[in-house]
Order: C-alpha cells, then structure tokens, then sequence
C-alpha cells in the first residue's frame, strides 16, 4: 500500500509498474477501454455556475436605436433568447437612457420575465475621471428610481466600464456607500467587447447586406470566444479548479440576434445558466480585490495582478536580503551584482554609471570589513510599476510588474564609532533572470 505515496515522476511511474506486473496484464483490453471511458465520464465535470449579466439597460446604443418600435423589438429579441435557454439574468439598469414611458415599460418586461433589475448609475459616468461625491450621488440617484420601479431594494451595483477607482481612497469611497445602501457589486469575470459590434451591425442590417452580417456575426463570436477562454484560463489557473463566472453582455440588438448561438456554444463547453445567488456564493467570487487601476479589467485579471505583484515584491524584497547579507559578510562582488551594467549611481559626492564603476566606488571608499561595517536596510515603501495591457480584441488587463522602486532608510553600525544614516531610493527592472538595480539615488 506504501505505493501509492509514490511521487507522480517518472522514476516513481516506473517503479510503481514493475511493482506490480500482473494488474495491467490481467484485464483484458476491451474491459480496460471500457473501464477508462467510464473514468473519463465520471470525471467529466458537473456543468460550472455562470451568471449572465446585461449592461446599459433598457438599450445600449441609445443613439442608433430612437424609435420606440425598435426598442421594444430588440428588448423582446432578447427576452425570447433568455426564455429560450432559461437565463436568469440580472439586467443593469443606466437611468439616464430610459427616455420614456414607453422605456419604463421596456424595464417591466424584464421583470415580468423574471429577471433582476440592478443599479449601473444615472450618467454612466467614469469613476477614474470623476470624484467620489459626484459619482456616489450620481449611482444614488439611479437606486431610488430603480428601487421605486421594482417596488423592490435594489441588490445589485455595476461599475460602468468597471472602473472601480484609480485610487485606494476611491475604491474604498464606492465601497462604503455600497455597503451603507446594501447593494452589492458584480463582478465581471468574462469580460468581453460585445458591445463594439453593435454599430457595424445595426449598419449592416439596415443597408440589408447579409454578407456584411454575417461577417459582424463571425467576428462577434470569435472575439467573444477568445476572452472568454482567457478569462475562463485565468480564473480556473488562479483558484485550481473550474470556478463560477460572469458573463458581461450588453442590451444590443447584435445581442438580440446572436446570443442564441453564443448560449449554446456556452451549454456546449459545459456552462449552466445559474441565478446570481448561486453564482455569487462561489467564494472565488467573494474574493476582496485592491485592483486600483485607470481602467477595468475583469475580475480574473485584477486578482491575477494582486498576485503578481505579491510575488515581484517578495523577489525584490529577498534580492535586499541577499545583498545586505553579501555587505555584511564582506563580498562586495555579490553585493554589487544586482546592479544593471549601465546602473546609475547617485550620492552626495556625484553620479557613477556602471556596475564596475559602482563596485570601484565601493572600494575605494569600504577597503575592509571593518570600515564596511554592519548594514541594515528597511524598505519604507515599496511601489510596483505596473501598466494596462490592450488585448488584440480591445480588452483591458493589467500588465506584468515591469519595475519595483524601493524607498528604504539605510544604517551602518560600528563597534568602534557611531552609526551612520541616511535614505536611498533604488530602482529595480525585471530583467531576463530575475531583478536588477537600474538607478540608486542614496543619500
Ligand atoms: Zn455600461
């Protein structure tokens, strides 16, 4: 029984065969077929949670879409869609598009159909361009009318573009109100840029060039699949299993016209069309991100950047160690080998550019252990140089954590005289090994 600890490597795979020779050879290779297709079967996974969520209700493209008739028709186009696969959505509602009684009414179907209303704000403003009063009144605002038309709390909040904030204290601003008010913001997990296809299709329709249409819905499907495989990669690699999701979609009449096709592809990879009850109790849905950011990129992305730089930051941090260890036994040729070849150097005495130069500089002035001394350096603060990334469909994510800058206070102690002080600022690259030191600004 010891064997089944066996490590999974080769070697173990190996032994663990010639172990027991009889087992494989004993059943017979139709029984075995048949035995590792039921495997296989059982380990098929259950169908995953995903919530459909539907932005910018009642119509999306408010411009493209005036006529009260073609509202109505788009909105039934999209309800028959979500009856049809039995969708529980949760439709977000912009206040400030709903232009009419008639639009008021476009919203009482979503309910009758059984769906939920939820709060994308009166303006659709952008949070990274607008301070947090205004935009707290502004969602507000939309709440107490939404709330007045379901005759029901308005759960549910949605970042228009998802911006969350480009700043700590904005992300923690909406996230008080949020709470206060007992709404509740969701996620999105499978970002995607349905709503781009809009216009060159409604174009399309209206010259009734079919080609054209057709072309509009190819491309709407493909980049539609490509984020959500990312995203969904993303996620299950984040968490180490099939994790619940959250679809973005947008009230479109593209969206009226293809979702049938897209919710099908999605049944067919395994998805169920789940309530945002369900969905939300995912735990990799609770998950609490610090994502601060000019734009907004989907939840998976945001945690995956967390992580990312979590992991830059402890890499520089153990670099520092491994320095001020070098420093302290001595080794001035590993203390200065984090320095790029081009690093500069800069102190009160002048600008050194090299790491020779650098490590010239060193001893000269540290001949020995003894006028080295012993060094201690405490990060102050640290802060990651992490950028957007635009994905070939137009999607946001965060770039990789390209440069780390460290702000640290720096001691020499002695046992024969008093300590020595002082600040330093030292810049970090990623290169293609590891880290390095691109500038030094001690003082
Ligand atoms: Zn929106």
């Amino acid at each position: 029984m010891g064997m089944v600890a066996r490590p999974r490597g080769t070697a173990g795979a190996r032994g663990s065969v010639s172990m027991r020779p009889m087992r494989p050879a004993k059943i017979p290779l139709l029984l075995l077929v048949t035995l590792l297709g039921a495997a296989a079967h059982a380990q098929s996974p259950a169908p995953r949670p995903l919530l459909v969520t539907i932005d910018d209700l009642p119509i999306s493209a408010t411009r493209l879409h005036s006529d009260p008739a073609e509202r109505e028709r788009i909105t039934r186009g999209m309800l028959d869609v979500l009856r049809k696969h039995k969708v529980p959505a949760v439709a977000f509602v912009t206040w400030d598009r709903v232009l009419s009684p008639a639009d008021v009414g476009l919203l009482r179907l979503w309910m009758d159909a059984g769906h939920e209303l939820g709060n994308h704000t009166l303006h659709h403003l952008n949070y990274t361009r607008t301070a947090p009063k205004e935009y707290i009144a502004d969602a507000e605002k939309a709440r107490q009318e939404i709330a007045k038309l379901a005759g029901a709390k308005v759960r549910f909040f949605r970042f228009p573009f998802l911006r969350e904030g480009d700043t700590e204290a904005k992300l923690d601003a909406m996230r008080a109100y949020l709470a206060e008010s007992a709404q509740k913001t969701v996620p999105v997990t499978l970002d995607n840029q349905d709503w781009s296809f809009e216009e060159p299709w409604v174009t399309a329709r209206r010259k009734g060039d079919e080609a054209a249409m057709a072309r509009v819905a190819e491309e709407y499907h493909e980049s539609l699949h490509l984020d959500i495989r990312h995203h969904e990669e993303t996620g299950d690699k984040l968490f180490g299993r099939p994790v619940a999701q959250v679809l973005l979609l947008h009230g479109t009449d593209v969206g009226a016209a293809q979702w049938d096709r897209l919710f099908t592809w999605l049944e067919q990879r395994g998805y169920r069309f789940a309530t945002a009850d369900e969905v939300l109790a995912d735990p990799a849905l609770s998950e609490p991100h610090r994502y601060v950011g000019t734009f907004g990129p989907g939840l998976w992305d945001r945690l995956g950047e967390q992580k990312g730089t979590a992991k830059a930051l402890e890499e520089v941090r153990k670099l520092i160690e491994t320095q001020v260890e070098a420093w302290n036994r001595g080794d001035l040729d590993t203390f200065t080998a984090s320095y790029a070849e081009d690093a500069a150097f800069l102190s009160p005495t002048g600008l050194t550019r090299g790491r020779n130069e650098v490590l010239e500089r060193y001893r000269k002035r540290y001949p020995d252990s003894k006028a080295m001394g012993k060094l201690r350096l405490e990060p102050i603060e640290m802060r990651p140089a992490v950028g957007t990334e635009f994905t070939l469909v137009g999607g946001a994510k965060p770039s990789r954590v390209h440069g780390v800058s460290v702000a640290a206070r720096w001691e020499l102690s002695y046992p024969d005289k008093e300590p020595a002080s002082g600040l330093t600022l030292i810049v970090f690259r990623r290169n293609r090994d590891g880290w390095e030191i691109v500038q030094d600004a001690s003082m």
